[in-house]
């Protein structure tokens, strides 16, 4: 067995090495032990705004993880709630702190590493599962896309993609997460080992109730002469999968129109489409306009670039201060919920009146107080519903202002 110096399996952090704050980068152990024994270790607020990229919304999330790693040390945490669609700047141009933490440097600087960690890669996926929700309007899309990343991070990849908007998950824990069955169709090995006609029919037994029926179709034949195989075989099916590989792939809208075609010639108008491979949001709406009807999205949300976020300490001991480039003193921020402005003030401003008239709703909430979780944390379905509202409105709302 290949074991180093860590004498473990996988090339992973425990949840121990994140907790004791090793799973960071060295300087900040280092630094915090000299600022203990010279007495410098004082009160500061820190907040975490983007770095980049800017010309994007976001839809922000990994709180719950924040949440988790900081529960037990005497700081305070405030934040912007998971699922909320924001900019990474204000409307005037300056940074909007998504976390905020309060208490003695040494409780919290040892963790910045892995803070940043849990929300920049998380708000990635959230961010482009939401671009795709987006995209495929009112038609369900999945999260498929685990097997791209390591399996270690694959339930934070898909509770992601689900707040982000994904309709459902196709991995077990991740599922577990969410609250949902984990998603399945049906692999192209079934066919190479039993053949199309036998491996349609194995995948149709011990459906989990409730579950829609989908057969894949393009693992030996023309898509279009398997449709109307498949239809005729199963006419009622819920969904034929097109997987179709990059090389068969001249002209993926027209093949797909050409198949409804076919499909609806027969009857078979009920029998839906459903795609997947190499999807991203601009081919969804590409595909949607085509006639497909569902859609399994894999590595473009898995992958997804993270948004780098950035730790700054904005006040000591009371006081602002901060280091060149960054906005100094705790700050509030507003958000109009009617025409979307946002603005960041400093944090004696309690209440905020838009230039539309509207009262703003101040969106950093508290999670932590003095340790201890500040109220219950929203369970996954909850803060996917409240997104989903926040894409439908902010997304394309943000989306026209850039
Ligand atoms: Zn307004």
């Amino acid at each position: 067995m290949v074991l180093l110096e860590t004498e473990r399996m996988f090339n992973i952090a425990t949840d121990e090495d994140i907790l004791g704050g090793d799973a960071s980068d060295v300087y900040f152990q280092r630094s915090i032990s000299g600022i203990k024994k010279k007495g410098f270790d004082y009160d500061v607020s820190a907040e975490f705004t983007v770095s980049g990229p800017l010309n994007t919304w976001l839809n922000f999330s990994g709180l719950d993880e924040v949440v988790n790693a900081l529960e037990g040390r005497n700081v305070d945490l405030y934040a912007i709630p998971e699922g909320t669609v924001m900019n990474p700047r204000d409307s005037d141009g300056i940074p909007v702190p998504f976390l905020r933490i309060e208490g003695k440097y040494s409780e919290f600087g040892e963790m910045e590493t892995a803070i940043l960690g849990f929300i920049c890669q998380s708000t990635g996926i959230s961010t482009e599962a939401s671009k795709v929700r987006i995209a495929a309007g009112d038609l369900p899309f999945f999260s498929f896309g685990i097997r791209r990343m390591h399996p270690a991070i694959s339930p934070m990849i898909d509770r992601a993609a689900f707040i982000g908007g994904a309709d459902g998950v196709s991995g077990i824990l991740g599922a577990k997460i969410v609250g949902l069955e984990p998603l399945g169709t049906m692999p192209h090995a079934l066919s190479l080992l039993a053949g199309d006609d036998e491996a349609w029919a194995i995948s149709q037994m011990n459906i989990p109730k409730g579950h829609k029926k989908v057969l894949l179709i393009d693992t030996y034949m023309d898509e279009k002469f398997a449709a109307m195989k498949a239809a005729d075989m199963f006419p009622n099916v819920d969904y034929l999968r097109l997987d179709t590989p990059g090389s068969r792939r001249g002209n993926f809208p027209a093949l797909l129109r050409e198949v409804r075609w076919e499909l609806d010639l027969r009857g078979h108008s009920k029998v839906k489409l459903m795609v997947t491979g190499g999807l991203n949001a601009e081919s969804v709406s590409q595909l949607k306009e085509a006639g497909a009807d569902a859609f399994g999205v894999g590595t473009s949300i898995s992958s997804a670039r993270p948004f780098d976020f950035a730790m700054d300490i904005v006040s000591v001991r009371g006081a602002p201060l901060t280091k060149r480039g960054k906005f100094s003193g705790t700050k509030n921020v507003f958000r109009c919920p009617s025409c979307g402005r946002i603005e960041v003030k400093p944090s004696k401003t309690t209440r905020k009146t838009c230039s539309c008239g509207k009262r703003m709703e101040p969106m950093l909430k508290k999670f932590i107080e003095a340790g201890k979780e500040a109220g219950n944390y929203e369970h996954p379905k909850e803060i996917r519903e409240r997104s989903v509202k926040e894409i439908s409105k902010f997304g394309t709302m943000f989306n026209r202002d850039q």
